[in-house]
């Protein structure tokens, strides 16, 4: 296997565990890059809890989110929140879809997500999927078919992170250290903005060019916070 591909493997070890670390997912969700060098591919682990996943846990699957090379593993159920998102969104590299508590709570409300802070700029633009709307009916919540992905990635659009309700949220990033710090900091954001709802109905969030000045800013700084929490996972990949 070539360098540049052991590398994004053992990456998205990494940054399993730090999802694990941050509280954004726990025994449930995952994250996914796409193949460095098969465009229409994607690397996820297989069936397991994400703080367990070591870099020999990656699979490759290929568009229609079948495992690649006879793999016969365990895969994740909703692997194509991934496969469909990558197949409408070539600026996507990575993709993470996670249960975290703040952000379900605010989807099960009629208010928006709104970025609080400098940090969360990028959810200015947030999707909302209610899976009972997109279908017609009555569903367990998941994404268990290419149909529903579909459905999904079609709400996502050209946002970087997607809400759904009574179920998780779903995040997206031009590299996998962009989805991972989306991913967090949306859910801190989240209880911020659930902190500040409860003490006002008027609260200040940033306008849409502040968010999208203060996105632009973070976009160079996202190695900071990968190099720090690679660390504080730092696994025998
Ligand atoms: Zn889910």
């Amino acid at each position: 296997m070539k360098e540049i591909v052991l590398e994004a493997r053992r990456n998205l070890a990494r940054a399993n565990r730090i999802l694990y670390l941050k509280g954004i997912v726990d025994g449930f969700g995952h994250v996914s890059c796409r193949h460095p060098e098969i465009a229409g591919h994607y690397l996820i682990s297989c069936n397991r809890a994400p703080n367990l996943v070591k870099e020999a846990d990656i699979v490759e699957l290929d568009e229609e989110s079948n495992p690649v090379g006879g793999d016969t593993r365990r895969l994740y159920l909703e692997r194509f929140i991934h496969g469909e998102i990558y197949r409408t969104r070539p600026d996507v590299q990575a993709v993470v879809h996670s249960h975290s508590a703040a952000m379900i709570t605010i989807a099960a409300t009629d208010v928006s997500v709104k970025p609080m802070f400098h940090m969360a700029g990028f959810l200015t633009r947030t999707a909302k999927f209610d899976i009972r709307e997109a279908t017609g009916r009555e569903t367990d919540m998941l994404i268990r078919d290419h149909d529903l992905g579909r459905h999904l990635a079609d709400t996502l659009g050209p946002a970087s992170a997607v809400l759904m309700v009574g179920h998780g949220s779903t995040m997206v990033g031009t590299s996998l250290e962009e989805a991972i710090y989306r991913a967090v900091y949306a859910e801190v954001n989240a209880g911020m903005q659930l902190g500040a709802m409860r003490v006002s109905d008027r609260v200040r969030y940033l306008s849409e060019t502040e968010s999208d000045l203060a996105t632009e800013t973070n976009r160079g700084q996202l190695k900071r916070c990968w190099d720090l929490w690679c660390e504080e996972v730092d696994i025998d990949a």
